[in-house]
């Protein structure tokens, strides 16, 4: 009897055949992730699942099983198999609000803020987001690809497995398409899953200056019906120097008309009553918010609309008005959070850094810093059936770190602990 037959005869009692997976993970010495294909509201954002000592099964790009060590290697054998080396295991983490299209850098302005200028200051003194538009304007969809592909690789090498991305450096029908058609090229080959979203209600281009109304019209009569295909979402920048409430009702039903999810930055310097129409229209996602209104958070909260915090901004624009993220998760709100990078008002790409600083400013535990970054971002995605947990039938976004324990999430600061990144179930970083 050779060996093999003998122990396929000892093992006839007691054990089926190992099935063969693409990947096993084994040496995870923590998997903390939240539970669901919801939204995580109120007390529950802060209730993770964590395990000791677990491995992880993934096939055809999904988690298929997630248990003791012991018991996953008893039945799994991986094509590929890697070792977590202890450290503690996250989801792929979900970046819900960047503005990754665009050429130039602006660090000219932030050395003038750091100076003592405001934001708005800079913006009418002709920076600002109209100083990114020549950029990518001048620009051939090719080479914004190509500048587009190195900060996908940050965004991997720092644990973010998939990012909604913002166009609104363009602000013309042709350079916003050219935006998403560039989205859509490097979403095809980079392994960053990227959701588009159509920001053609970022600002009034120069050549509309003094006429808002007319390129309110043509986004309506042109550019929304023709992003509609290659966006899944459109957004508008609330704020009285730029797009006011009846102009951003506008905007947003006509996108709706469009079949377009509508995503808002609304309540980010003004309290000018974003959220409440945010909340009127039924919108994915209510962003930025420090000027939110009580009775702003009450109408997002009752409507269900998921606020998106950028807790990296104010710090970085040197506001003193942070968002009032513990009212929200106490009147009931499931907060995502995100890093809102973009060349003006945050060039960071690292959710570690959001976390932490969502910690010491908004005084959010590490669990309910975690599930901002992941369930609850995938979930204003309209994607918290495939992504943002680690339980089986999701999608197989996984994120190994060398932390010891999920409170390290928050507790450390400045560094990146990601060793290993797994998305879709294949080891690419
Ligand atoms: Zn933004």
């Amino acid at each position: 009897m050779s060996d093999q037959a003998r122990t396929a005869a000892g093992d006839e009692r007691r054990e089926e055949p190992l099935k063969e997976v693409d990947l096993l993970v084994v040496g995870i010495g923590e998997l903390a992730t939240p539970e669901g294909r919801l939204p995580r509201a109120g007390g529950a954002m802060g209730q993770l699942s964590t395990r000791r000592d677990v491995a992880v099964a993934c096939d055809g790009g999904r988690f298929v099983a997630i248990g003791d060590e012991a018991q996953i290697a008893a039945r799994f054998r991986g094509r590929e198999r890697i070792d977590a080396g202890g450290g503690l295991a996250i989801p792929g983490l979900v970046d819900a609000h960047t503005h990754p299209v665009f050429l130039g850098t602006r660090e000219g302005e932030f050395e003038q803020r750091v100076g003592g200028l405001s934001y708005v200051e800079i913006a009418a003194a002709g920076g600002g987001i109209r100083s990114s538009l020549e950029g990518v304007r001048a620009s051939t969809e090719q080479l914004l690809v190509e500048v587009l592909m190195p900060r996908l690789d940050r965004f991997l090498k720092l644990g973010t497995t998939t990012i909604e991305a913002k166009t609104g450096y363009g602000l013309t029908v042709a350079d916003e398409l050219k935006g998403l058609d560039v989205i859509a090229a490097a979403n095809q080959v980079h392994a960053v899953e990227l959701v588009p979203t159509c920001l053609g209600g970022h600002d009034v281009p120069p050549e509309f200056k003094g006429r808002p109304g007319d390129w309110i019209e043509v986004v309506c009569a042109e550019l929304w019906p023709a992003a509609a295909a290659k966006a899944s979402f459109a957004d508008v920048f609330t704020e009285s120097h730029v797009f006011g409430l009846d102009a951003s009702r506008r905007l947003m039903e006509s996108a709706r008309e469009q079949g377009l999810g509508i995503r808002m930055h609304v309540d980010q310097l003004t309290s000018l009553g974003g959220a409440e129409l945010a909340a009127e229209l039924g919108a994915s996602s209510a962003d930025h918010l420090e000027h939110v209104s009580e009775h702003g958070i009450a109408a997002l909260a009752e409507r269900g609309v998921q606020p998106v915090l950028c807790p990296l901004v104010p710090l970085y624009l040197g506001e003193a008005q942070e968002a009032p993220a513990r009212r929200m998760i106490e009147a009931g709100c499931a907060p995502a959070l995100s890093t809102d990078f973009n060349p003006g008002s945050c060039y960071c790409m690292s959710l570690f850094e959001v976390m932490s600083w969502a910690a010491l400013r908004y005084g959010m535990s590490a669990a309910e810093a975690l599930t901002g970054t992941t369930l609850n971002a995938a979930c204003s995605l309209g994607l918290g059936g495939e992504l943002g947990s680690v339980e089986v039938g999701k999608r197989a976004d996984l994120v190994l770190t060398d932390l010891p324990n999920h409170s390290h999430l928050t507790y450390e600061l400045g560094r990146n602990p990601v060793q290993r990144v797994i998305k879709s179930g294949a080891v690419v970083q």
